[in-house]
């Protein structure tokens, strides 16, 4: 049995490689065809998730037009093809990793499941109260936060690898960490904010001389460079389907046979087992015992077809087309005026984070969005990459081997036009003074909505009302120095919001506030939520329905209502200390 998996591991390997040509690749794929505010889609954001070919699309199709049925559980023809087609997908993966055995490859929902599935199982095997753990000060989230957790699980330790101011990861100071106590070590292959590769194959060397284990985050590697877990000597190796051109909700957990077969399931239930009584259940062999319940089988086998077309390049080949995209990129973006490149590790993968002194990444993702262009902006998930370089967030561009050299010029052409307009940050620039608060619009917030709904209705489509909410903010008061501190600071947004709130004198409950950002839109939101309440009572101000209030202007079409763009955040402060207030229906000004 086992001789024939690893056989079939084998006769897939070193497939036919195609000639390389971008445009071609391009064309197969239909959301690349289609168009955002009349302007042909520029799509930079492969680092977030990559768009899929028709051959992808047509497989998950196929499956379910013919093929779907449960697996490894009926006697009947469907089953046993659905059975096989889950295990072909398999073994695809299998042979693209070059694994030794395809009970090495786990499917999970992604990277991030990958990583708690061995955070959870590796803890509960083999760690205990004083040994080490070592990430690196690159890593995503998803790196970091369960390796926490299995500390606090077991009181193990955190250590991590520092990096220096070009993004790259200091390997004199990891050769300092590593000791007796270190048991595992988690790193990323390719960073998802920097861009910086990490030579993983050194890594690992060290680590197993110092007798430790070793994760591999390979995200933001796998569609891009080729994988050999073997030549790595990887002891875990994961990824996510939805980054290779495959399905959300299915990834890879690679580990070695050996390591796997002393862990301990993560999840249980179905499929997993071998026998179950009440008094004692034994666990099925590999890979089920990691894969309970019923799989993603239409995302394996959409993440197969994925596999088997971009198999048909020559990776090298893809990698020197995108190393081209990085250099040219690089060429173009850097003399722009105020733009500065973070993360210029000398191995970089394709992509570029940047920030433009006088704009906020929030406001340069939208405008690049007005011309089409979708970028990342934000931490990328890694805010101690952030806080490393003092910055609150990046603008990402990030290449696939789609991509050609016009959509870089369509990104540093709006670049361009967008830097003209950069100003001053008004939180650098605010002056201290005087505290003064807006005064009320209305009687009422509904009173005043209706006059901003007559505003937008007029406006019509989204780029004049985008620019009318710059407008709106443009005229903001200003909020002092003073008040910018961390306790006035609404969290969790993409850019830097303050906001100090007051009960407004002479009255029981009226409500007072000012805010700032450094993101003009926000600052345009601000305006928006100051028309809405400044000077209104905590009574009206909490009736008042704002997502149905930003559904009915529909900038719940264009903008995310969640606390990313500090709106939820801003609108959270404001009602929670409305709440303090006596209730009362007191006049909304004295
Ligand atoms: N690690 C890295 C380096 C990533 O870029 C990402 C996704 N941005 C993840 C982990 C998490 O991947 P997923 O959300 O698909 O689980």
């Amino acid at each position: 049995m086992h001789s024939n998996l690893d056989k079939s591991v084998q006769s897939t390997r070193r497939p036919q490689a195609q000639a390389f040509d971008p445009r071609a690749v391009r064309a197969q794929f239909p959301i690349l065809q289609t168009r955002v505010f009349g302007k042909p889609l520029v799509y930079l954001d492969n680092g977030a998730t990559t768009q899929k070919p028709s051959a992808v699309i047509d497989a998950e199709r196929q499956y379910y037009e013919s093929t779907n049925a449960n697996i490894h559980r009926g006697v009947y023809q469907l089953s046993q093809a659905a059975t096989r087609a889950y295990d072909a997908a398999r073994t695809r993966v299998a042979s693209f990793i070059n694994a030794a055995d395809l009970r090495e490859v786990i499917f999970t929902r992604g990277t991030t499941e990958s990583i708690n599935l061995v955070s959870h199982s590796y803890a509960r095997a083999f760690l205990d109260e004083g040994d080490e753990i070592i990430i690196s000060a690159l890593e995503h989230h998803s790196n970091i936060v369960p390796w926490q957790i299995a500390c606090q699980m077991t009181g193990a330790v955190l250590r991590v690898i520092p990096m220096n101011d070009h993004g790259e990861l200091d390997l004199d100071q990891y050769a300092k960490l590593l000791n007796p106590r270190t048991r595992l070590v988690a790193v990323t292959h390719l960073s998802n904010s920097l861009g910086t590769i990490v030579d993983a194959k050194k890594v690992i060397a060290m680590a197993h001389d110092a007798g430790a284990k070793v994760l591999i985050d390979g995200a933001q590697w796998v569609a891009h460079l080729p994988t050999d877990v073997q030549d790595l000597d990887a002891d875990f190796y994961v990824f996510s389907g939805h980054k290779i051109f495959g399905p959300t909700g299915i990834g890879v957990f690679y580990g070695k046979l050996d390591l796997l077969e002393k862990m301990p399931p993560y999840q249980s239930g179905g499929d997993m087992i071998e026998s179950v009584t009440f008094e004692r259940t034994t666990y099925a062999g590999l890979p089920n015992k990691f894969e309970a319940g019923t799989p993603n089988i239409a995302g394996a086998v959409g993440l197969g077809a994925a596999i088997e077309w971009l198999s048909q390049y020559d990776l090298h080949a893809v990698a020197r087309h995108e190393h081209d995209l990085l250099e040219y990129a690089t060429a173009k973006l850097q003399p722009l005026p105020g733009l500065k490149i973070i993360g210029v590790a000398k191995n970089k993968g394709s992509l570029i984070s940047f920030i433009v002194k006088g704009l906020s990444s929030l406001d340069i993702g939208t405008r690049l969005d007005a011309d089409g262009i979708a970028v990342r902006t934000g931490h990328h998930c890694c805010q101690p990459v952030m806080d490393r370089f003092g910055i609150p967030s990046t603008t990402r561009a990030s290449f696939a081997l789609y991509n050609t050299r016009d959509d870089v010029d369509a990104l540093v052409e709006s670049l361009k036009r967008i830097t003209s307009t950069a100003r001053p940050q008004p939180l650098a620039a605010s002056q201290s003074g005087k505290l003064a608060f807006p005064e009320p619009v209305a009687s009422s917030p509904d009173e005043a909505a209706q006059l901003l709904e007559e505003n937008f209705e007029l406006l019509g489509d989204w780029e004049s009302r985008y620019s009318y909410i710059l407008d709106l903010g443009a005229k903001l008061l200003p909020l002092p120095d003073e008040y910018r501190t961390e306790e006035n600071r609404v969290k969790g947004c993409q850019s830097i919001v303050y906001l100090t709130t007051r009960k407004r004198p002479g009255t029981r409950d009226g409500v007072d506030f000012l805010a700032d950002s450094d993101a003009d839109l926000v600052r345009g939101l601000i305006a928006i939520l100051q028309h809405l309440f400044a000077g209104q009572t905590a009574k009206q101000i909490l009736a008042f329905d704002i997502a149905g209030f930003f559904r009915k202007i529909e900038l719940d079409k264009n903008l995310a209502m969640t606390r990313r763009n500090g709106l939820a955040g801003m609108v959270e402060r404001i009602r929670n200390f409305a709440t303090q207030l006596p209730a009362g229906s007191s006049q909304s000004h004295g």
